[in-house]
């Protein structure tokens, strides 16, 4: 059980990879907002523009993207985030394929970063198969496919790019965690950014408070206010 201090750690570069919008306000946020607070650079990658996320029948798949695609641009504004990459898989048919995990190392060469954090893809039973996919697509690109030079070499000689090792991995929406950020100072604009997500929710002091409610209960197990939790794993 480890507290880490985001502003104190020798991390500088982020990279944020998920499945939807949304993803990142509900799970690392408060997190996020502590690392550019610190000065800290965070990029995000998203795999899905969440066009299936409306229960609105007469709507496209394409006017459903567009407008997430705006909603997290704003979220990502509220955090201090520039850096958007979306790569436009379709929303609930994201496999972990190679494909994917060639586009997800050639994302982690481009980025260089010191952390990446995302889904756990291990907790069973009920979980989104595009959390378990990217979860599971990143780690393996991550190790050991993003480190060897010979893995998809083509990049290296055709795209200017280099071999790259990320020292770790955090996953959130984890069943066993093992670090925990305290998220006191960021959590109204963790709020703010997932309240951004307007066509996600009906109930904005609903959500509020049930986000408020989360972020206590994660942080009663290390005696903080507001915490968010994440399984770290080390590739070093
Ligand atoms: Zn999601």
């Amino acid at each position: 059980m480890t507290l880490i201090d985001v502003a104190a750690t020798p991390i500088a570069s982020i990279l944020v990879v998920v499945a939807h919008p949304d993803d990142i306000e509900s799970w690392c946020a408060g997190t996020v907002c502590r690392f550019t607070d610190a000065g800290k650079r965070v990029a995000y990658v998203l795999c899905t523009s969440g066009d299936k996320g409306t229960s609105d029948p007469t709507q496209t798949p394409q006017e459903v993207a567009a407008m997430r695609e705006a909603e997290q641009m704003e979220a990502a504004r509220i955090l201090g985030v520039e850096a958007v990459t979306f790569l436009h898989y379709p929303d609930s048919e994201v496999e972990a394929t190679l494909a994917q995990r060639r586009e997800l190392v050639r994302q982690i060469r481009r980025h260089r970063p010191d952390l990446v954090i995302t889904h756990d893809p291990v907790p069973p039973y009920r979980l989104h198969p595009d959390h378990r996919a990217v979860g599971r697509a990143t780690l393996d690109a991550l190790f050991p496919c993003a480190r060897d030079p010979l893995t998809f070499a083509e990049q290296i000689r055709e795209e200017g790019l280099s071999a790259h090792t990320v020292p770790e991995a955090w996953l959130f929406a984890t069943e066993a965690p093992d670090i925990w950020i305290d998220i006191a100072a960021s959590l109204p604009r963790k709020i703010a950014a997932r309240l951004a997500h307007t066509s996600q929710h009906t109930d904005p002091q609903e959500l509020a408070h049930n986000w408020r409610r989360r972020a206590h209960d994660a942080g009663v197990a290390v005696g903080l206010e507001a915490a968010e939790a994440f399984k770290k794993v080390d590739f070093r």
